[in-house]
């Protein structure tokens, strides 16, 4: 039982994946406003010492971790002095995830952010998850750990964020359907023709939120609005039938619930990372942070309308994988982070994305009719690996050249 819904008053302990990408700027962001509630413990980054270290002092982390291994010297050596711990490698980022802490947020980019988070659910932490990854490519396996393991996963992707607010612990077999919204992205005024044949710099122009390149460019193919699909899937324990997507341009509803007694529960707030930041950090209390406020009246009006599968093919394969289930998320994941990296090096067009894509679905299919789900992590990477090969290969046979 909650007793104050006012303040976070015991100064809470929190580490963070994925210090230095997008959402860990919000992160920061959140922390640096409220100092004297959060403590910061690890803070993990890819391959960027000097932002790691310079967030690392600013939040006054204990231990800092590189995954590179080749930069462990870097790292230790600005770090010399200051009290910090430096740490490098795979292991030093599991030892990161799961030292005790009131909260781990889970936000390393893509595949890599599977162990991790895995580790942290095995030891029982409480995790803000905004790696979509870790749960598209092992939903199964990670719900099933952090159950046996007493594990608490707050979602920490805005949709997911604000899904589970308005579902405010109500169990989801009560639901009629569970409405995840889209902005539409860059590309949502466009005709078929312009979309397929997008640059990456318009691909990477959205027009609400600030994120990754990755994620962008999956916004920009509604990618990301189907991996989220199936996230929720496993996140919320949600039949893929109660799922729907509705394009939202505004991005000020960003998920809604649909109860059997035709209540319908909106989660709203202005498109900042931020927001659920600060609820994940805070949960199950709340935090007042210093932020632009909603104002509905000056927005003056919102809309709405169905998702265009025609011109959004992502969406459609998503959803295929998703009522597939077995390995074919997984498979999905793999294809397009493939698909993407090629794109954004300029080696396939943007329309060929999805084509890439579909091709290695088919492929895989083609070689394992069995579609086994993925039970443990090697099975995971598996899978992942064989995915990304079959759209390496896949990659020759799709033109790099514009399609008409
Ligand atoms: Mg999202």
């Amino acid at each position: 039982m909650v007793t104050s819904k006012e303040n976070v008053t015991a100064r809470r302990k929190v580490s963070v994946l994925g210090a230095t990408g997008s959402i860990g700027s919000s992160v920061r962001s959140v922390i640096l406003q409220k100092r004297a509630e959060f403590e910061v413990e690890s803070l993990v980054a890819g391959s960027n010492v000097d932002a790691l270290v310079s967030i690392a002092h600013e939040l006054n982390a204990k231990y800092a971790v590189i995954a590179d291994e080749t930069l462990y010297q870097v790292l230790k050596l600005k770090l010399e002095g200051t009290g910090i711990e430096a740490a490098a490698g795979l292991n030093a980022v599991i030892e990161a995830a799961i030292r005790p802490v009131d909260i781990v947020v889970s936000a390393i980019t893509g595949i890599a952010g599977l162990h991790p988070t895995y580790a942290a659910v095995l030891a029982g932490q409480t995790i803000a998850l905004a790696n979509k990854e870790a749960l598209v490519c092992a939903g199964t396996m990670l719900m099933g750990a952090a159950k046996k393991a007493g594990a608490t996963i707050l979602p920490l992707d805005s949709e997911h964020n604000a899904l589970f607010q308005a579902l405010n612990g109500n169990s989801t077999k009560l639901i009629e359907k569970m409405v995840l919204t889209a902005s539409g992205g860059p590309f949502m005024n466009w005709d078929i023709t312009q979309i397929q044949n997008a640059t990456k710099e318009q691909a990477l122009a959205h027009p609400n939120w600030n994120m990754g390149q990755k994620v962008t460019v999956d916004s920009a193919s509604f990618m990301n609005k189907g991996l989220e699909l199936i996230e929720a899937h496993y996140l919320f324990d949600v039949s893929p039938f109660k799922l729907d997507v509705l394009v939202h341009p505004q991005s000020i509803i960003h998920g809604l619930i649909f109860y059997g007694d035709g209540s319908v529960v909106a989660g709203m707030a202005l498109p900042d990372m931020r927001v659920p930041v600060a609820h994940c950090l805070a949960w199950p209390q709340r935090l007042s942070i210093d932020l632009p406020r909603l104002n509905l009246a000056s927005l003056g009006s919102i809309s709405f309308l169905e998702p265009d599968y025609t011109r959004f093919p992502c969406l459609k394969l998503a959803q295929n994988a998703l009522f597939a289930g077995g390995a074919m998320p997984t498979v999905l994941n793999g294809a397009n982070e493939i698909a993407v990296e090629a794109f954004l090096k300029g080696v396939i067009s943007f329309g060929n994305i999805a084509v890439l894509v579909e091709n290695t679905l088919n492929a895989y299919q083609c070689l394992n009719s069995n579609n086994l789900t993925p039970v443990t992590l090697e099975d995971v990477d598996s899978i992942n690996l064989i995915s990304k090969e079959l759209a390496q290969t896949g990659l020759s046979k799709v033109s790099s050249r514009a399609i008409h």
